[in-house]
């Protein structure tokens, strides 16, 4: 009987043990499971976005293509794809429309022609890429994944990026392709203006839209690309902050910015590197550290423009100094939301 009760006793805080054991797992797994973290954030350029400027039909047109692009990066993500190719495939829908200052609706410059850059950077790697003043690439964005991939070197520029584009059988299309009405009677317009300056001036006015993309994957691996048509009214092979590592691209294993606004200012700010810098060296929050360059540096400086960003751990900022900024967000822990104007 005693040796019964024994036994019934070992039994009995086995079962107990082994089910605070189990109780324990699962609350570990669900732990690791909360803590992964994965999304992407894009931007379609900062500027003068103000309510009442565009037409009812046209707003949507934004909020639609944002959130298609956004929605597009979000399912590869999901799917695995790495930080890299998604920061791509998302750019790339940007690039195709004629909305944002990049690919199709690329800004005039004062020759009359338009003239594209773009940049890739690898947060796992610190592999990066970049393309400035291309005119026949259809996509720059993915020139510069090219330049990344299959080159030794980061950044190509002129005839030189648009020959090594065609070598690798990327699309390319003739200039004339990026023609829009829009952008070249605003470039007219802007010409009209300054015929009463003498001094030769790019505009920052209103063609501020820059496309640009940032990524946590599900690896946990982080990468950002920014594409633009650069200023209208550019002159003398004008290079601005989108195909500068540093300056309007960065990404490395705690965070991936790309920026838009007036690219002189980025350029001189090094904004992106100093984005990463403030949380590598400072232990500054992805927000703490945005906020304090768009909203007290560069404002102070007179650098109008915004960022996008995402850290190691899916938290995100997107500020801007501007009016507006076409901007979206999707992570595992955020809904889709897509922005034009200040909250
Ligand atoms: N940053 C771009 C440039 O200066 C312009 C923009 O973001 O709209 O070329």
């Amino acid at each position: 009987m005693k040796n019964t009760t024994t036994l019934l006793l070992i039994l009995f805080i086995w079962a107990c043990h082994s089910k605070e054991q189990k109780q324990e797992i699962e609350k570990v797994k669900k732990n690791t499971t909360d803590k992964i973290a994965y999304g992407l954030v894009i931007h379609g350029g900062a500027g003068s976005q103000e309510r009442g400027k565009y037409s009812d039909s046209l707003e949507q047109a934004y909020h639609q293509k944002l959130a298609e692009a956004t929605e597009k990066g979000y399912a590869l993500i999901e799917k695995g794809t790495p930080a890299l190719d998604v920061v791509v495939a998302t750019i790339e829908i940007l690039e195709n429309s004629p909305l944002f200052n990049a690919g199709k609706g690329a800004v005039f410059t004062h020759e009359e022609n338009n003239q594209l850059d773009a940049s890739i950077m690898d947060g796992a790697t610190l592999e990066a890429g970049a393309v400035a003043g291309v005119k026949i690439v259809k996509n720059p964005i993915k020139a510069a994944q090219a330049v990344l991939q299959h080159s030794p070197h980061v950044l190509l520029s002129g005839n030189g990026a648009d020959q090594f584009a065609i070598s690798l059988g990327l699309d390319t299309v003739p200039n004339s392709y990026f023609f829009t009405p829009k952008n070249f009677n605003y470039l007219k317009k802007i010409k009209a203006k300054q015929k009463q300056q003498t001094a030769y001036q790019a505009t920052t006015d209103e063609k501020f839209g820059t496309v640009g993309c940032a990524v946590l994957d599900k690896n946990g691996k982080l990468a950002a690309g920014t594409s633009t048509g650069g200023m209208t009214n550019k002159r003398y092979g004008r290079i601005g902050d989108s195909p500068i590592i540093g300056a309007g691209t960065y990404a490395n294993d705690l965070v991936a910015v790309s920026c838009t606004g007036h690219g002189e200012y980025f350029i001189r700010y090094a904004v992106a590197y100093d984005l990463a810098a403030q949380i590598a060296y400072q232990g500054k929050s992805v927000k703490e550290a945005s906020e304090f360059i768009i909203h007290q540096k560069l404002k102070q400086a007179g650098g109008q423009g915004g960022l996008i960003s995402i850290d190691q751990n899916g938290n995100v900022s997107m500020p801007f100094n501007t009016s507006g900024m076409f901007r979206a967000v999707k992570t595992n822990n955020t809904e889709l939301k897509t922005a034009i104007y200040k909250d």
